[in-house]
């Protein structure tokens, strides 16, 4: 039998690499695509129920199951904090239940994608494609352009390409936009969302609960089952985040009022397993903490969270810099799966990265990073407009050279000792503002022009295919 395999594309989405697999080979029907994949892989006698469909995905694409799951699923997020099996590593073929009930779920409603990604796909390689980065929820803006995501709810829309929606498709209204851009918790709940999808193991539920109680008491707010007599932590929830956005992550918290117990948020903090999902604790940690960097360390830094490791304690802390720059390489600035890698504790990986000047990148482009040192140093520009101009959040930037020049400035503490710096005029402290509460609107189409030219490439342009038989 010859099969036409795609190569997935990076940070592809499966369900859109479902698709493109579909159409190579003028494949129609969903259940004859299946027979076809489960004979292919000699699963004839199996029942769909033994094999899912991300494994006959993953065996498509030529990578290894749990490979796959982690690079191209919401597993990885979805999954993040868990009562269940929180020893197993996502995309473990020890629990093919998971594969088949977690593995293709969505985490919103819609198929999103950015129309400055499909151009510059037909450029560089030669189709576009989903991205996974741009179905998470709350992600309403594309992280390398800065513009706006587009959304089209056809209940198709993975199978088919992300052209087929160029000239009909909605995007959420400019000035909703630019308030959700520069709200400070909403970038903590993205950064925390997208250090989450590098993990390749879950968190126990309860140690991450335990961490959400101890800060929630230290804030003053209510913490257990009793009576309530201190603010909840889902009202510090609704200040904090703009309620349309917030409604779109757990839909129905803004309409109960302040004071009112809302199981899906407030149970983050009884300190047990209570089933609280990872989005929701992803939004307690970023209305809990200051910065991102502190929830995920809050996070991660439970006892037993760590993955089983067979390496005693104290060889896991003697990790080489070595070895572990090159696994921070190898992930792509993951703090969370350079750890995994050389076998050491989430915490520890992360504060020798600092040290090394290496921040976590969480999914922030490192062109873009270059592109922003250049054009400062360069004189070209200044660091907001440099940031602006390559679509990175100040704030992030600012962590990540912050990071970076810690080798320098504990050097130069170390020659000559700092002194303290003079308070000089106070500056007014900076509360997040609410953006402004607008609705969705419908959008406007792109360029019919630009579309028609850029749906005319797609006819002459092939992906990369490989064929086997
Ligand atoms: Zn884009």
């Amino acid at each position: 039998m010859t099969l036409l395999r795609p190569s997935p594309m990076p940070d592809e989405l499966a369900a859109g690499y479902e698709g493109r697999l579909f159409r190579h080979n003028g494949w129609a029907d969903a259940k004859e695509a299946m027979r076809t994949l489960m004979a292919w892989t000699d699963n004839k006698t199996a029942t769909r129920r033994e094999v899912s469909t991300v494994e006959l995905l993953a065996r498509a694409a030529g990578k290894e199951v749990g490979q796959f799951v982690r690079d191209h699923t919401l597993v990885p997020l979805g999954r993040a904090v868990t009562t269940t099996a929180p020893g197993i590593p996502h995309g473990s073929e020890a629990r093919t239940s998971l594969l088949s009930t977690l593995a293709m779920r969505r985490l919103r409603s819609g198929a999103h994608f950015c129309v400055e990604c499909v151009k510059e796909d037909y450029g560089f390689h030669g189709m576009p494609y989903w991205r996974r980065e741009h179905q998470l929820p709350g992600r309403y803006w594309c992280l390398k352009h800065g513009c706006s995501l587009s959304h089209t709810s056809a209940h198709d829309a993975y199978m088919r390409s992300p052209t087929d929606f160029i000239e009909m498709h909605q995007v959420v209204s400019e000035p909703w936009l630019h308030g959700l851009q520069q709200s400070r918790p909403i970038e903590r709940f993205l950064a925390i969302c997208s250090d989450l999808l590098s993990s390749r193991h879950p968190l126990d539920e309860q140690h991450v609960s335990r961490a959400a109680r101890a800060r929630a008491a230290e804030l003053g707010l209510h913490t257990g089952r009793g009576a309530i007599r201190r603010p909840l932590v889902s009202d510090r929830v609704k200040r904090q985040f703009d309620p349309v956005w917030l409604n779109s992550i757990v839909p129905g918290l803004i309409d109960c009022p302040d004071g009112t117990y809302w199981l899906p948020v407030d149970a983050s903090v009884f300190g047990k397993r209570a089933g609280v999902s990872a989005i929701a604790y992803s939004l307690v940690f970023a209305a809990l903490y200051e910065s991102a960097d502190a929830a995920i360390h809050a996070m991660l830094s439970q006892p037993n969270a760590e993955a089983p490791s067979p390496l005693p304690r104290a060889r896991s802390i003697a990790v080489d810099d070595t070895r572990l720059r090159e696994a921070y390489l190898a992930t792509h600035g993951s703090h969370i799966a350079a750890a995994v890698q050389v076998h050491v504790g989430r915490e520890i990986a992360s504060r020798r990265l600092k040290a090394l000047g290496l921040p976590a990148l969480r999914g922030q482009r490192a062109t873009a990073i270059h592109d922003v040192i250049a054009d400062v140093l360069g004189g070209d520009m200044n660091f907001r407009e440099a940031c602006i101009a390559h679509s990175l959040p100040q704030a992030a930037m600012q962590n990540i050279l912050r990071t970076a020049l810690t080798p320098l400035t504990q050097a130069l503490g170390k020659i000559q000792p700092l002194k303290p710096r003079s308070p000089g005029t106070p500056r007014r402290k900076r509360t997040p503002d609410l953006p402004p509460m607008l609705c969705a609107e419908s959008a406007t189409p792109v360029d019919g022009v630009e579309a028609n030219a850029v749906a005319r490439r797609r006819n002459h342009r092939q992906g990369a295919v490989r064929t086997a038989a």
